[in-house]
């Protein structure tokens, strides 16, 4: 049977594309691409030839057979997403688990991520991080979501998008408070690359201050709880619980 070749490409600068990456999309037959027309000037940097095909969100189930009957047929297929790498916050882990079921290899060739990009750049704690991917859109979940990460200790790990960075910036200082320490990085590897470390109520005031800044693609890092907060957190949660069960007869 053929390879699945799951591909990292740029998150926003061309020079990014490893010359494996390259490599792989000339030589696979077919390239399965979130958006095929969005990855065209991609696959014509890359002199990819391969026939593409849409694996996007809405049709991941029916495509996978699809992809999979190629896979048995014996032609190797490329994945790629529209940055960076796929099945991070991004559509392919149903087709990798059906290319797997199949019986067929599966390999990454690796390369950009937005995530571990800005983590290596952030100088926050890295040694342990979550990844939450994007917050839920309506403010209750995201506010709750935040809520449940309150005494995390682990470096966290948000992706934002222009329409939503400042309401999730403001929710952040509510639930973590303005002293966190945090970092913003915007736009990297493009032209417009903004990376701000600063406590989160500084970031939050200064992008609300600053159309410019709320324009573009957000990694929002945020400092773990130290022990001590977390500990805090914990010890204030039990004092309340005493009290309450005084209370309740
Ligand atoms: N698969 C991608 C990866 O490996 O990073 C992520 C795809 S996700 C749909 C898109 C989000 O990734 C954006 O909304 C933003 O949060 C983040 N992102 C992608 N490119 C970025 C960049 N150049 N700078 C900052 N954030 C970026």
């Amino acid at each position: 049977p053929g390879r699945l070749w799951v591909v990292a490409t740029p998150i926003g600068n061309l020079g990014d594309l490893s010359t494996r990456a390259r490599d792989t999309l000339r030589a696979v037959g077919v390239v399965a691409a979130e958006d095929t027309r969005h990855s065209a000037p991609l696959l014509a940097h890359a002199g990819s030839r391969a026939r593409t095909l849409a694996l996007h969100e809405h049709n991941e189930r029916e495509q996978a057979a699809r992809i999979v009957e190629h896979l048995c047929a014996g032609i190797d297929v490329a994945l790629i997403s529209d940055a960076g790498t796929p099945l991070v916050s991004d559509p392919g882990f149903r087709l990798v688990r059906a290319a797997r079921e199949a019986g067929c290899e599966v390999s990454p060739v690796p390369g950009p991520c937005a995530a571990i990009a800005a983590l290596s750049a952030a100088g926050l704690p890295s040694d342990r991080f979550v990844f939450e991917g994007f917050l839920p859109a309506k403010a209750a979940a995201r506010h709750e979501r935040l809520q449940a990460l309150a005494a995390e200790t682990r470096t966290l790990i948000f992706y934002e998008s222009s329409h939503r960075i400042l309401e999730s910036l403001e929710a952040a200082v509510e639930v973590f408070g303005a002293q966190r320490a945090a970092v913003l990085a915007r736009e990297l590897t493009k032209l417009f690359e903004t990376i701000i470390a600063a406590p989160l109520g500084e970031i939050a005031s200064r992008v609300a201050a600053d159309a410019n800044q709320q324009r573009g693609e957000f990694v929002l890092l945020i400092s773990g709880a130290e022990g001590d907060a977390a500990d805090a957190t914990l010890a204030e949660g039990r004092r309340v619980f005493a009290l309450l069960r005084e209370e309740l007869p």
